[in-house]
């Protein structure tokens, strides 16, 4: 017995779709890259019968079949009824004649050549694909600090194509940074880390656009530096510098992925704004000097910088491209000694003096943001039961 295909026209296809119908495009992968209608599913029709039920598995949900020119949709159509589909239409004439009609296609992320060969273990990745690499080569992420945290994340953001890197950094190279701050090298010794990271970037994937920034972090400068930028990474040192990049990333709406390193340990987190916590919500105050020794005072070994920021570069990538369970909310905990990770659940503050109801609300009457804390004031470390201070 042959089920009667029911045909519906582009024009009603495309009110089914604005009102919510699903739409399978039944295609082949090449045509399916070269545009499709957005939202549809993609399943092609050698596939539909095996696929379907994982993608629909409601078979009195409304369908529209589509393909080139409504044939194989029409196959695909009585298929889907076959195996008890209820309420299944092709749409006649396919996407030739939605184009005809002048309805938009969905514009196909497109590659080179070079970067579908430069990249193409991240396109056999589905949760990446085409389109996630053309994300990841529209992304804008900001490095803060060019040290042990930053090098490693920035030799692998770049790699991964991230197409623009911002990097601020006001030092030098020194030889006492090259045992973990790998972008450098001991032929620059004395050159300015930024321009430094940006050879080294350069060299490896003329895909990423470096853009530099000699200059320290400061409440003057803040907003400008971050503006524009998608993700933040923290790679600072000081408390004072990550009180600033957090309150004006909050006020932004921009995400920053925090690491600190101490020893042997590291910690890190992702601090999406109103979503989760805020470094204030963890830290409210600073810790004093001598309890938060930089790595320069107590000393960091070489890999745990490397670790942490390798892990902070992950973070920013499933942020970019929308994948996975980013750290919000959650504090990781690395130890190298025992090669153990923890993770502690982090809430928000709902008295955080920057991203709590009440501050916006104050910022929106036009009150002034707190002053950064400096390292004269208490500092509660509450649960923590450690201190990790310097950063590079
Ligand atoms: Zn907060």
């Amino acid at each position: 017995m042959t089920a009667v295909v029911r045909e519906i026209s582009v024009r009603a296809a495309d009110e089914a779709r604005a009102a919510g119908t699903t739409l399978i495009d039944v295609r082949e992968q090449v045509e399916w890259d070269a545009g499709h209608i957005a939202g549809s599913l993609f399943i092609p029709r050698g596939v539909l019968a095996e696929r379907i039920a994982a993608a629909v598995p409601d078979r009195d949900t409304p369908i529209v079949v589509y393909c080139r020119s409504g044939a194989r949709s029409a196959i695909g159509t009585q298929q889907l009824q076959q195996l008890g589909y209820t309420n299944v239409v092709n749409m006649a004439g396919g996407i030739l004649d939605w184009a005809a009609n002048g309805l938009p296609i969905e514009a196909p992320a497109t590659l080179t050549p070079a970067q579908q060969s430069r990249y193409s273990r991240h396109l056999l990745i589905p949760e990446v694909g085409t389109n996630g690499q053309a994300k990841l080569l529209d992304s804008k992420v900001l490095i803060v600090g060019a040290g042990g945290l930053g090098s490693p994340s920035a030799l692998y953001l770049a790699a991964a194509g991230v197409g623009t890197l911002g990097i601020v950094d006001f030092d030098v190279v020194e030889a006492s940074n090259l045992q973990r701050q790998v972008i450098h090298s001991t032929e620059r010794l004395g050159h300015k880390k930024v321009d430094s990271a940006r050879q080294t970037i350069e060299a490896l994937n003329p895909d990423v656009r470096v853009i530099t920034y000699d200059e320290m972090l400061l409440a003057g400068n803040v907003e400008r530096l971050i503006a524009g930028y998608d993700v933040i990474l923290d790679g600072t040192d000081t408390f004072e510098t990550r009180y600033l990049l957090n309150d004006a990333a909050v006020i932004a709406g921009i995400p920053v992925v925090h690491a600190s390193v101490f020893r042997f340990e590291g910690q890190l987190s992702t601090f999406v704004p109103y979503v989760g916590p805020c470094y204030r919500c963890l830290y409210p105050t600073p810790p004093p000097p001598e309890l938060a020794p930089g790595c320069s005072v107590a000393g960091v070994l070489g890999v745990v910088p490397g670790i942490m920021g390798l892990l902070q570069a992950n973070e920013v990538l499933k942020v970019v491209l929308g994948i996975g369970e980013p750290l919000v909310g959650r504090l990781l905990l690395f130890d190298a000694l025992d090669g153990s990770f923890s993770e502690l659940r982090l809430n928000r503050d709902p008295a955080c003096p920057v991203c709590s109801d009440e501050a916006v609300a104050a910022r929106e009457r036009g009150a002034p943001l707190p002053l950064p804390v400096f390292a004269d004031q208490p500092f509660a470390l509450g649960a923590l039961g450690g201190s990790m201070g310097g950063a590079r």
